[in-house]
């Protein structure tokens, strides 16, 4: 495969974009990044012309693949052409949050902002300005974007910043605990409950997973807010739309957080974040409270206008049916591939989210449990070895993944994520023959 253009490209961007790249992960890639031409359904086609099949989907935005259907291309070509903004209301944002409050059974009200990192700083301030506290309960491992407050590693007695340039003093508010283990939850409440504002964490861990709460986690995160007076913040930027439908993850997993935050595929590609919750804390943002929330960008006419389109066609048509079912038929032959070729390997993930993560060979072999992907299931044979939680996926064989795998997957066409912690995403783009093609570049590459 002749790919000299993405090379030389990325050989110009080392030397005007730091690491060649905008995001960093982009730069995970070995030896270099795919530079993109354009999309088309569930491919995309690279600067030397390459068409690759893409599970990568904008890290999770792009829902419906790359071809917008013809109303959100309308929608957002009509935005664009009448302006692209004002810094003045539009009808848009307040039908975007009526649909979203329709939708989502916890959100009563909504600030939209413009990226999930953005969502997460502005969640994270109003849970502290409504409880008069400082302190932040993260999960190890997981991620809640580029901010201060949660790039933070440790564990509850030693937690410091996981990036430089954040001073100590930030990581003092925030207590990192392992996901799923209810026990370390309630020892971070006993010891500082009274100084708590919030325990922010992925209803499913998406970012670093995929790893689903174990039964009865969430629950007792709830309990322990009520009982603390402290708020749930649910980050919902990539679960959100994406597991269990039009409802989130918090529909499917029958939970009521306080606050969710969004991203992504509320933006229908463009950038996007939100902050959605009960009105008594929503409302607690400037203007109508004392926490100060603001942005130019934010409710962007030609976003609300992509956003909100995609997620009517999202109601008045069978993406989720199609994109679940895509999701299974993967998982489901992932796990018969790996039977043969790795099988101290784990399929991970639901709804329309997979990932094969790198489970080290030590692990026992995988059993009938995992045959749709890993569910944490206690009662299954390789419970105390699959991946719980996010930190789980690091100690995976991610050096194989990036060196071996992944180059091997892009020789046979298909764009698997960046990196070991991310995840794939299906798109209403993606067809059975997708998953086929993609099936048989894993058999190859394994
Ligand atoms: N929260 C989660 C769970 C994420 O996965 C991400 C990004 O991937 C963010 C927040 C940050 O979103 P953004 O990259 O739009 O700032």
């Amino acid at each position: 495969m002749n790919r000299d253009t993405s090379r030389s490209l990325y050989d110009r961007a080392l030397s005007v974009l730091p690491g060649g790249v905008n995001s960093s992960v982009r730069a995970a890639p070995q030896p270099y990044p795919t530079f993109v031409e354009r999309g088309e359904g569930g491919h995309v086609i690279d600067a030397d012309g390459n068409r690759y099949i893409d599970w990568v989907q904008g890290l999770g935005p792009l829902l419906l693949g790359h071809d917008m259907p013809e109303s959100v291309q309308a929608a957002v070509q009509s935005r664009a052409s009448e302006g692209p903004m004002y810094g003045m209301p539009t009808e848009l944002e307040v039908e975007h949050a009526e649909f979203v409050c329709r939708h989502v059974p916890s959100v009563e009200m909504i600030r939209f902002v413009n990226s999930g990192t953005e969502a997460t700083v502005s969640a994270v301030r109003l849970a502290r300005g409504v409880t008069g506290r400082n302190k932040i309960v993260v999960m190890q491992g997981g991620y809640h974007g580029a901010q201060e407050n949660t790039l933070v590693e440790g564990d509850t007695d030693h937690p410091k910043p996981s990036s430089a340039g954040i001073p100590g003093s930030f990581a003092e508010h925030t207590i990192p605990i392992p996901f799923n283990d209810p026990d370390a939850a309630r020892r971070a409440f006993e010891e500082h409950g009274d100084d708590i504002a919030a325990v922010l964490v992925e209803p499913v861990q998406a970012n670093m997973g995929i790893a689903h709460p174990l039964e009865g986690y969430h629950e007792t995160l709830e309990e322990l807010c009520d009982d603390y007076g402290s708020l749930l913040i649910f980050d919902e930027v990539i679960t959100g739309f994406r597991v269990g439908g039009l409802q989130c993850a918090q529909g499917k997993l029958g939970v009521d957080p306080d606050i969710t935050t969004f991203g992504k595929i509320i933006g229908g590609g463009f950038p996007v974040g939100a902050i959605g919750g009960k009105t008594e804390y929503i409302e607690q943002f400037s203007p109508t409270g004392d926490v100060f929330q603001a942005g130019t960008f934010s409710g962007h006419p030609v976003t609300m206008a992509a956003g909100l389109e995609t997620l009517q066609f999202c109601a008045e048509n069978d993406v989720y049916d199609h994109v679940n079912e895509l999701g299974r038929q993967i998982r489901a032959g992932l796990t018969d591939i790996l039977a043969d070729h790795a099988p101290e390997y784990t399929v991970v993930g639901t709804d329309s989210i997979f990932k094969v993560v790198f489970t080290r060979s030590d692990d026992p072999p995988q059993d009938d449990c995992c045959a749709n992907g890993c569910r944490q299931d206690s009662s299954c044979s390789r419970f105390d070895s699959c991946p719980k939680r996010g930190t789980d996926v690091k100690k995976a064989e991610t050096e194989r993944y990036a060196r071996l795998f992944r180059p091997e997957m892009v020789e046979q066409g298909v764009l698997v994520s960046q990196n070991q912690f991310e995840a794939n995403f299906v798109s209403y783009g993606h067809t059975e023959d997708d998953v086929e093609e993609t099936l048989e570049a894993y058999k190859e590459a394994l």
